[in-house]
Formats: C-alpha cells, sequence, structure tokens
C-alpha cells in the first residue's frame, strides 16, 4: 500500500522552512505521496527518517533478476492487481523443463527443440525465456554434465530443479557465473539453500505447504541476508494453485504484506497437454510470474506466448504501426495496392497474408489511432475520404501505372465516394485476411 501523506509527514522535521520550495512540510508530503517530487528534495530530514520513508516506500513486490547481461530474466515488481489500472510491468517467464535421465541424443534434441521455440507475432519477437534442468535420477556429477551441457546449447537462464542442496550445489558449480534460480528451500534444506543462494549470488526459489509457511521462510531466510526470493506456488488442485497466486498478489498490493512481496513460480501438472496448456494460460493471466511446462511442441508454447503478449501490453497506448506506404516484396509499377488501418494486428495480419500469396504488394496504412478496421468505421476514425486524401499523401499513383486499390470488404460501403471523388477503381477485396491470398491470386490477376 502507498504511503500517504500523513504517513509521510510524520517522519518529515515539521519546520515548514521552505527549502524544498513548498510553503509547508504538510504540502511536499502530499506532493511526495502523488509521487511528484523524490525525498532529497528536503536536505534536513533525518537518517532515521530516510530509513523509515525508504523502507516504506520500497516497492511492494520484490524484482528478481535471473540470468545475465542480455540473458537474462526480470519478474515480480508488479505494481497492480487488474491489467486496466495501469499494465503489468514484466511478463511471465515461459520455462521448459529438462530432465538430467534422457540418454544423450535425446538431450540434445530436446535442448534444440527449446532453442527453436521462437516466434515472430505482431512484428515482436516472442519465445521461450528459461531451461528448467529436473534431478530426476542421476548422481551430482550426473546433474552437473547435464546443466554444463544445457549452459552450453542454449543462453537461456536457467532454473535447478532438485529439493537436494548436494545435487543443487553440483548444478551451480557449472554454471553459477550465468545467475540460475535455485529451486527450492524447503522447511528441511532452507539453511543449507539459503548458503549457497548467497556463496553463488544466486536468486532462490522457496516451497512451503502454505502461505503462512512461505511467509515464515522468506523471513528467516531474509536474516541470512537472501532477499531475490521466489515463491513456489503448488496447490493439490489447479484452482487452489490460482487461489494461492491471487491471495499472494492481493496480500502483496492491497496490505503490503512484505513476507510474501516476491515473484511466484507454478508448475503445469497431470499428463493432459491441453489440460497443461490450459493450466499454464491460467497462471499466465493470474499471477506467475513464471510458468513451467513440460513439453517443446510449438503448439503448446505458441498459444503461451500469444496470450502473454496480450496481457502485458500496455492497455493506455495503442498497438498501432506507423501509417504510411510498406512495400511487400519486390513491388513493380503492376503492384496491387490495399489498404488498411494502422492497428497493428490488422497491419501484421495483412502483411503475412500479402507474403503468403508470393504477389509483391504495396499497403497503405491509414491512420486510425491504433483501431481496426470495424472499430475504426464505428469510431468515425476512418472514411473514404480519409483513405482517398491517405493515398494522395503518400502519393502512390506516382509509384503504379494502373488506378486499382483494393479496400477491406468490411468496408465496402467506402468504394462509391472513393470512386467519385479520388478517382480511383476500387476493388472490394474479402472481409478476411486469410483470403487475401485467393484474392490476389484470381481477382487481382482478373481485374489488372
Ligand atoms: S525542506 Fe523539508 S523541512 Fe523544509 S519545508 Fe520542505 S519538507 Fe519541511
Amino acid at each position: 500500500m502507498a504511503l500517504t501523506g500523513l504517513g509521510i509527514y510524520k517522519h518529515l522535521p515539521k519546520t515548514n522552512c521552505g527549502d524544498c520550495n513548498f510553503p509547508t512540510c504538510m504540502a511536499f508530503a502530499m506532493q511526495l505521496a502523488a509521487k511528484k517530487v523524490s525525498l532529497d528534495q528536503c536536505p534536513h530530514v533525518s537518517d532515521e527518517g530516510k530509513a523509515a520513508l525508504a523502507e516504506a516506500s520500497a516497492p511492494p513486490m520484490k524484482l528478481v533478476k535471473i540470468g545475465k547481461n542480455s540473458h537474462e530474466l526480470l519478474i515480480g515488481q508488479e505494481t497492480v492487481l487488474f491489467r486496466h489500472q495501469e499494465k503489468f510491468h514484466h511478463p511471465t517467464g515461459i520455462a521448459v523443463k529438462v530432465k538430467d535421465d534422457l540418454a544423450e541424443e535425446e538431450l540434445t534434441n530436446r535442448i534444440e527443440a527449446i532453442n527453436n521455440l521462437h516466434f515472430v507475432r505482431v512484428g515482436e519477437e516472442i519465445g521461450v525465456d528459461l531451461i528448467a534442468v529436473e534431478h530426476s535420477s542421476t548422481s551430482p556429477q550426473g546433474y552437473a554434465r547435464v546443466v554444463k551441457k544445457v549452459k552450453e546449447m542454449s543462453d537461456l537462464p536457467l532454473v535447478l530443479l532438485s529439493p537436494d542442496p548436494k545435487i543443487a550445489e553440483a548444478g551451480l558449480e557449472v554454471s553459477a557465473e550465468r545467475r540460475p534460480l535455485i529451486y527450492a528451500a524447503t522447511g528441511k534444506n532452507w539453511q543449507q539453500m539459503a548458503s549457497l543462494a548467497k556463496k553463488h549470488s544466486s536468486p532462490l526459489a522457496l516451497k512451503g505447504e502454505s502461505l503462512e509457511e512461505l511467509a515464515d521462510l522468506t523471513q528467516q531466510i531474509k536474516k541470512l541476508g537472501v532477499d531475490d526470493l521466489v515463491l513456489s506456488v503448488d496447490g493439490p488442485r489447479v484452482a487452489d494453485t490460482l487461489q494461492d497466486l491471487t491471495r499472494i498478489r492481493r496480500l502483496t498490493l492491497s496490505k503490503t504484506f512484505r513476507p510474501l512481496g516476491y515473484p511466484t513460480i507454478a508448475f503445469v501438472t497431470g499428463k493432459d497437454p491441453f489440460q497443461q496448456v490450459g493450466q499454464a494460460a491460467t497462471y499466465i493471466c493470474k499471477y506467475g510470474s513464471i510458468v513451467v511446462m513440460e513439453g517443446t511442441e510449438p503448439w503448446k508454447i505458441l498459444p503461451l506466448l500469444t496470450i502473454r503478449q496480450n496481457i502485458y501490453t500496455d492497455p493506455q497506448v495503442p498497438n498501432a504501426v506507423e501509417a504510411k506506404l510498406y512495400e511487400i516484396g519486390e513491388v513493380t509499377s503492376h503492384s496491387p495496392v490495399l489498404v488498411t488501418t494502422n492497428f497493428s494486428l490488422t497491419y501484421f495480419t495483412v502483411e503475412g497474408e500479402v507474403e503468403n500469396s508470393k504477389i509483391p504488394t504495396y499497403i497503405s496504412v491509414v491512420e486510425t489511432e491504433g483501431l481496426g478496421v470495424l472499430n475504426a468505421y464505428a469510431g468515425d476514425k476512418w472514411s473514404a475520404e480519409k483513405i482517398g486524401k491517405t493515398l494522395e499523401e503518400q502519393k502512390i499513383k506516382e509509384r503504379i501505372n494502373h488506378n486499382s486499390v483494393i479496400i477491406p470488404g468490411l468496408v465496402a460501403v467506402f468504394r462509391a465516394e472513393l470512386e467519385e471523388d479520388f478517382g480511383w477503381k476500387v476493388l472490394v477485396g474479402p472481409e478476411e485476411a486469410a483470403r487475401i491470398p485467393s484474392f490476389l491470386k484470381n481477382e487481382w490477376k482478373v481485374t489488372s
């Protein structure tokens, strides 16, 4: 919970000297509570006051870094319960498991498959973030060998999965410079695990039987000087895990309950792969900081990356591309001209289908404040006049030797005005982007 002006005022000198450019300490406190000024603007706060205000104004949820340099994952430090209140800041890290008892060739294939779980969607590269190396049957040396191999074959940050401190230590000895997440300290091993985390400056996950036990563990381990912690949430049913993830987020943000003010990790369970994808999607929405998956099939991972991408966009910023003339492929003066809006998803869907058609095409993107075709029409953000003027501004007629333009089928109503007022021969394209390739192959040839 954010500090109130009154809460801050208690720690100020109360002399009303005005050196902070505010007439009274209370006025300064109110501005500080609104985060419009910083504490160092008052040169007279005592060390005790600074300490109290720093502790009270620290983010309610810790930011934890896993990995190093350009291959690091930041999780936590979320500030709101609901995305529409502001935005979610650090996207859920998606981890895929590798077991240490795989045969050599199988292990190599699995690591390569994980490395290949990268895609491009709406112009953004999305992919898996971590590899979780699970100890199952080999010795500490065998586990270290597998961790080393994973580290050498992949730049992704690591999670070392074993409740045995000896196994965790063996894994750390070959990967500590990559700052892996150690999983996990429990009520039985927390002192040894915390000592390993401290020695290697690695983040540490904690696993408890209840939230109460987790809260106790964080306090004990923090006293040992380890505070880069991740809470493992692992109920007997999906509903229990979801409930615990939600309770942690609420207690952290609504009550500033610092013993649970850390990011979380959750695992998919069961054998049914569809259920696993459903579980992971649930935890991405509420409120997993890391989700650990079992499989490497793209059909399992891509939907999760898509959900994550949608949840972690800023709802206050239009998801838009620049409104301009785009050339897809080796365009010539004979190339078709398609018109669309500047909503990212619309543009990249159209662009993808044009690429699929293998017909070089101009795409004229009209400024619609980041709205899709029908929303822009309903919201009066685009019109035949706006399209006509945009085509003139983009000087498309200087690049083509025909007079045809293709508009989306959903706004066929623009056709007459574009023809009468701007002199275009208008082709009404398909309503669905998926039909663009067949439209360009069949209709465009006939008319051009
Ligand atoms: S500088 Fe500090 S002591 Fe002076 S009025 Fe501002 S808050 Fe109060």
